[in-house]
């Protein structure tokens, strides 16, 4: 369909990460496809956007629409841990508090995508991935999708949990946390007492997460630890068959993220779980990274090994940064079999942490 001298960049998925990508590619003259399987925006979890997307949107020329979409603005996050529930605010300057945004990620998502599309991006929705593309040195040189095939120098991962590439290659994931078992929803109405503020709060095998979006819709999020639920169960406290239910989150990394031919973005590289709260940053600053490096392979400023390796260190930085502040928020968690199931590291990760801490 497409010819390997016209695309620089096919990419899967028009999330944040996708959509961060292929906005910045058409700034800086570069042609991207992106190719979006779903028919239309999708009801998702993932509302609570830290203050730092504001710059990241304004950088990406979408923080007026952004701004005009009415998303409820909030100060901070109640936390309920190991004490009395108390207000943790996201700090203030000048111009008066930084405010994060609760954004309905089906008008978020399709947002982006409009912006994209306006800025000349093409964008084949419904279209599928279905398979890599070769060219005759066995180099990566475009996909198959529904659509037929679209040849490009640079593949770009950026299909979420899918981890579509990752699938293709064959390439393993690191896990840095036991496993963690997710469950999400909506519920009419808002929490009164936390004023219109998400909160957060342990509970005996992990936590519960309330978000307000706007007055009339509240969504909630549940993880469970399986593992610190068995220890419960063995003491009658807990029923460990509930432990099963919800889908996976652990923690997880994609060591090769990376390499002449394809950047892979977002949570189908690095995902933590969402009591971070950094899955839509880290998501539009992959994207925007990725798309600076491909535009200095193009330019000729930078040969692709170098332009993959810079990536996958920034990739592993941001994880182990992340992992860090999580890691000491999970050892303050007031249940004993929650905090030793979330301190064992196996030794593949401690060697990970350790190797990137002294390479900084
Ligand atoms: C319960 C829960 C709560 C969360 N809460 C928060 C939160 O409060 N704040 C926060 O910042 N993050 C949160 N996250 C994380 C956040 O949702 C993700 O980090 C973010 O959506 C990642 O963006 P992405 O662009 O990498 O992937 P996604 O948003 O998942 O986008 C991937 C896109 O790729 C498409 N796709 C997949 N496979 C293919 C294919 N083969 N061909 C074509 N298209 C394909 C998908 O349809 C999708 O549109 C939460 C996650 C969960 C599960």
């Amino acid at each position: 369909m497409f010819g390997p001298e016209e695309v620089n960049a096919v990419v899967i998925g028009g999330g944040p990460a996708g959509c961060a990508f292929a906005l910045r590619c058409s700034a800086l003259g570069l042609r991207a496809i992106l190719i979006e399987t779903k028919r239309g925006p999708r009801v998702q979890p993932g509302e609570t956007l830290h203050p730092g997307v504001e710059p990241l949107f304004a950088s990406l020329g979408v923080l007026e629409r952004i701004l005009n979409a009415g998303f409820h603005r909030h100060r901070g996050v109640w936390v309920e841990w190991n004490g009395p529930r108390a207000f943790q605010s996201y700090g203030e300057d000048a111009g008066g508090p930084w405010l994060g945004f609760q954004a309905d990620r089906a008008k978020l998502d399709a947002l982006l995508l409009d912006a994209a599309r306006e800025a000349g991006v093409e964008i084949f929705q419904p279209c599928r991935a279905d398979g890599l593309i070769y060219d005759d040195a066995g180099t990566i040189a475009g996909v198959e999708t529904t659509d037929g095939s679209i040849h490009a120098r640079w593949v770009i991962d950026a299909s979420g949990r899918h981890s579509w590439l990752a699938k293709q290659l064959g390439l393993e994931f690191e896990h840095h946390s036991p496993s963690l078992r997710v469950r999400f929803g909506w519920t009419s109405g808002r929490k009164n007492e936390t004023d219109g503020e998400p909160s957060l709060q342990a509970h005996p095998q992990g936590w519960n997460w309330h978000a307000p979006l706007g007055v009339d819709r509240c969504a909630w999020v549940n993880l469970r630890i399986p593992s610190a639920y068995h220890a419960a169960s063995a003491d009658g406290l807990a029923d460990a068959r509930q432990s099963a239910t919800g889908f996976e989150m652990g923690w997880r990394l994609l060591p090769e993220c990376a390499a002449p031919g394809y950047f892979v973005l977002g949570e189908a590289a690095a995902s933590l779980d969402p009591s971070s709260s950094h899955g839509v940053l880290r998501a539009l600053m992959s994207g925007m990274l990725a798309s600076h490096f491909l535009s200095g392979v193009s330019r000729g400023l930078m040969v692709p090994a170098v332009a993959a390796a810079s990536y996958r260190n920034w990739m592993l930085g941001q994880f182990i940064h992340d992992s860090i502040a999580l890691r000491k928020l999970w050892q303050r968690h007031p249940s004993a079999a929650v905090r030793r199931a979330m301190t064992e590291r196996s030794a593949n990760q401690r060697v990970t942490e350790e190797h990137s801490l002294a390479t900084r």
